[in-house]
């Protein structure tokens, strides 16, 4: 269905530790559609094209939700971490021609959660925080080891090590990160 060659080909032009990311990202992304009933073939192109727009800057990443006319809420224009998936998505719907929208919400979500996530949104998200060349962060194991036990269990644990580290940086929260997080407690 999706050239996934070609697509690899393309982000050959990356730098090569984004490369290496991406492609870590893709394969313990398979791994937990495989675990986990997810479409093998859509999270193959998600996770190849999931940072497509982090090599922008944040002025050049403002200047595209403009425009590209995204409505986006001001705490996520204003962080580069959490504008390159949206914008991502609306690239690679342009220079790829992908319209798959679930392909593109997992974009859009892998830099902050939503309570809206599906499963495969969810998938996304967690193979970018555990893909193997990401083992060094404090904490690594105990997520991953979760993950794989319990899809939900370990978005909860990914959850929380976000919103510390946020806390750490005495930053904003991003409310719907937290609306998912309470969801999944109520449904444990
Ligand atoms: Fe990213
Ligand atoms: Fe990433």
């Amino acid at each position: 269905m999706y050239n996934i060659e070609k697509i690899i080909e393309e982000l050959k032009n990356n730098d090569k530790f984004r490369f290496k990311h991406s492609i870590g990202v893709m394969e313990t992304a398979i791994e937990l559609s495989e675990l986990y009933n997810a479409d093998v073939e859509r999270m193959k192109v998600a996770a190849l094209l999931h940072d497509y727009a982090k090599m922008y800057s944040n002025e050049e990443l403002r200047n595209l939700v403009k425009t590209f006319d995204l409505d986006l809420e001001p705490m996520i224009i204003e962080i580069k971490d959490l504008c390159h998936g949206p914008v991502g998505a609306e690239l690679i719907k342009r220079e790829f021609g992908i319209d798959d929208e679930i392909i593109l919400n997992a974009i859009r979500f892998h830099t902050f959660a939503d309570r809206n996530m599906s499963k495969f949104d969810m998938i996304l998200y967690l193979a970018d925080l555990i893909e193997p060349n990401r083992r060094k962060f404090k904490g690594y194991h105990k997520i991953k080891r979760l993950v794989y036990k319990d899809l939900e269990e370990g978005m909860i644990a990914a959850l929380n090590k976000s919103i510390e580290y946020i806390i750490k940086k005495n930053e904003q929260i991003y409310v719907e990160s937290i609306l998912l997080r309470n969801k999944l407690l109520e449904k444990q």
